[in-house]
């Protein structure tokens, strides 16, 4: 699309993650020639790991349940609400990727890897004339130029406008590596630090827990300030991890003290009436076995996070509220998802960023929170095409 001064405007893109692709796609429908860059050798590498073991593209919900959990909504609550759920499953299924809804209204395409769709995608994008430059690392910026590191040597660009989509900052080596955060800081765009989300939690086991360790763990809540959260984790080497324990992130970070009900299920009388059985010549460990039904793992971890174990009403009592003694979460590069990036202060209503007219952002780089169960990769579809949009309309002097 030409401008109003007639030339054809030019976009630039850096990061080719669902962010990125999405604004990029948009720009270009929009008549604009786009050049889409990142700084590894192949795009959408998170996106790849994301469906390892089964890409979760969205939660089947309207958008005020969907947009409920979200933290820090301001700047991603317009675009969520133009592109939901509905919206991300009409987009799969137009590149040809059917989707299936699960019991928990989880949503994932039929072939769950996320292989097909990202092929369907960049085939999509280069039919629409969408350059791709891979093994371009923006390392820097010069008055109106953006400049990167390339196998060539050093190159720069100077578009019309720009859509920055460079993810979080864990999983580096996947090329979300945050650095971005110094450069925006130095233009004065307002920035939170990182700090992990849906991660696994540190524990330093005593050895006893060696035995237990890759077992998982069900049947279990955990209680943080009044919420529960229930699902299934893993005991790992260096503490918790799994869908289970990813939700309580947030309460990790506001300090809250978290506690493990073994048998959410029972009632304590329950709990105590069993533990009152006479226990005979028979271990502690068998009896709270076979009155309990508690299985290796979770016996494991009573004895882990309650020793010495008490005995008689107190031993009840801690069963069903048993402390989770933790080193806090596990290190920012191992999280799903980050939290921190640009404030919503920094944004317009276009996710342009005020302190430099003509850049715009989207994706996991601005300040929000989720949880797992497709809301990550939903809001990163939603903000690129909402950014691509809104510097389409900037570049060619349309109203916003
Ligand atoms: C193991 C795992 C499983 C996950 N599973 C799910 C799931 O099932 N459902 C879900 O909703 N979410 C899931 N996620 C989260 C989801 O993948 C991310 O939230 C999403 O990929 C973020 O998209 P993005 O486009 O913002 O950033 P990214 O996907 O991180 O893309 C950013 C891109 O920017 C590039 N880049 C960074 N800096 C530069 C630079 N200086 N120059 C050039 N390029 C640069 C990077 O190379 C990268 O390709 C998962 C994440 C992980 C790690």
């Amino acid at each position: 699309m030409q401008g109003k001064d007639g030339q054809v405007k030019q976009a630039l893109v850096i990061g080719g993650g669902p962010a990125g692709l999405m604004a990029a796609g948009e720009l270009a429908r929009a008549g604009l020639r786009v050049i889409l860059t990142d700084r590894m050798p192949t795009l959408g590498r998170k996106f790849l790991m994301a469906g390892k073991s089964g890409l979760n593209l969205t939660k089947d919900e309207p958008a005020d349940t969907l947009l409920a959990n979200y933290g820090n909504t301001g700047p991603i609550a317009a675009p969520l609400r133009a592109f939901g759920a509905a919206e991300v499953q009409d987009w799969a299924r137009g590149l040809g990727q059917e989707v299936f809804t699960g019991s928990t209204g989880r949503v994932f395409p039929v072939a769950m890897k996320a292989s097909p769709l990202l092929r369907a995608w960049l085939a999509e994008l280069r039919a629409l004339g969408v350059e791709m430059r891979t093994s371009w690392h923006w390392s820097d910026w010069s008055d109106g130029a953006f400049l990167f590191d390339t196998p060539e040597g050093r190159r720069e660009i100077r578009p019309d406008v720009t859509v920055l989509a460079l993810g979080g900052a864990s999983w580096a080596r996947l090329g979300s590596d945050g650095a971005w955060r110094e450069m925006l800081a130095r233009q004065g765009v307002d920035t939170a630090a990182f700090a992990g989300s849906n991660a696994g939690l540190s524990v330093a086991w005593s050895p006893a827990m060696e035995r237990v360790v890759g077992t998982p763990v069900k049947g279990v809540a955990v209680h943080a300030a009044g919420a529960v959260h229930r699902g299934e984790f893993v005991i790992s080497a260096r503490g918790l991890e799994g869908g289970g324990i990813y939700g309580l992130s947030p309460a990790v970070r506001a300090g809250l003290p978290l506690t493990l009900d073994l048998l959410p299920d029972w009632p304590a009388q329950k709990v105590q009436a069993r533990l009152a059985r006479p226990r005979g010549k028979t271990s502690l460990s068998n009896h709270l076995r076979k009155v309990l039904k508690l299985d290796p793992a979770r016996l494991a971890l009573l004895r882990e996070f309650a020793h010495p174990l008490p005995d008689g009403a107190d031993l009840a009592r801690i069963v069903k509220a048993l402390p989770l003694r933790h080193a806090g979460l596990r290190p920012l590069d191992e999280a799903i998802s980050t939290v921190g990036g640009i404030c919503a202060g920094a944004l317009d209503a276009g996710l342009m960023l005020r302190a430099r007219p003509g850049t715009f952002v989207a994706g996991e780089m601005i300040d929000w929170d989720a949880p797992t169960g497709g809301y990550l990769i939903t809001a990163c579809l939603a903000t690129g095409r909402w950014a691509g949009r809104a510097a389409a309309t900037f570049a060619t002097g349309g109203e916003g």
